[in-house]
């Protein structure tokens, strides 16, 4: 039995296991990063190279994680307990190796203001120009993305940059097979950002303008 199979059987012990699989390891993804996709009855795997390592209960996790976004079921297992364990674990190992001067100087800044500094530098850069998901926090590859469109407004650099690292610092609630990652604390913490209302209106100001951009173009 494949760990494919394997998960898959854990998962659903009275469902019948008929499906082709694969497990592609490749260098190509961010550290920790997988995907799955079902074609023609096969379930192929593809993972981030550093997961060849990983202790294969933990990997099951991840692989029953993926199963029950593929198959649209509500599971909970021991085995995704222990992933996301792992994951929320992983920022203080996975390489650094990402960083963007812009972003490297906003980090430091908003680390010393709002973080006394007790945050350890994750991996930092610039994504696609985005007007509406400026930011984004990938806890397994401890990386924080940046819309582009953000580029030459530093201040609200600074406010998506805060954002994310509320994420690297509290992480998520898992309840139920459901990660919940804005929850009331982090919206509370949100808050305490100065002059965030005005950064949130900024952002809002940010994401019409680009509708007008759009308009124009028609
Ligand atoms: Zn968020």
């Amino acid at each position: 039995m494949n760990i494919i199979e394997e998960s898959f059987k854990r998962l659903y012990p009275d469902r019948e296991f008929n499906y082709d699989t694969q497990i592609n390891y490749s260098g190509k993804f961010q550290p920790f990063n997988a995907n799955v996709r079902f074609r023609s009855n096969k379930i192929t795997l593809n993972l981030s190279k550093q997961w060849k390592t990983v202790d294969s209960e933990i990997k099951i996790g991840l692989i029953q994680e993926m199963l029950i976004k593929l198959f649209k079921s509500k599971k909970h297992t021991k085995n995704m307990d222990m992933y996301n364990t792992f994951i929320k674990k992983l920022h203080t190992f996975v390489p650094k190796t990402q960083s963007d001067p812009v972003l490297e100087a906003s980090f430091n800044r908003v680390n010393n203001k709002y973080f006394s500094n007790i945050i350890e530098q994750p991996n930092l850069k610039f994504g696609q120009e985005s007007f509406t998901k400026v930011g984004s926090y990938s806890y397994a590859s401890d990386l924080i993305t940046i819309s582009s469109a953000l580029k030459h407004d530093y201040e609200l650099i600074d406010y998506v940059m805060y954002h994310e690292l509320l994420h690297k610092k509290h992480q998520f609630k898992n309840k139920n097979g459901r990660n919940y990652h804005h929850t009331t604390l982090f919206r509370k913490k949100e808050k305490e950002y100065e002059n965030s209302e005005l950064m949130e209106e900024r952002l809002k100001r940010l994401k019409k303008q680009k509708s007008k951009i759009f308009k124009f173009f028609n």
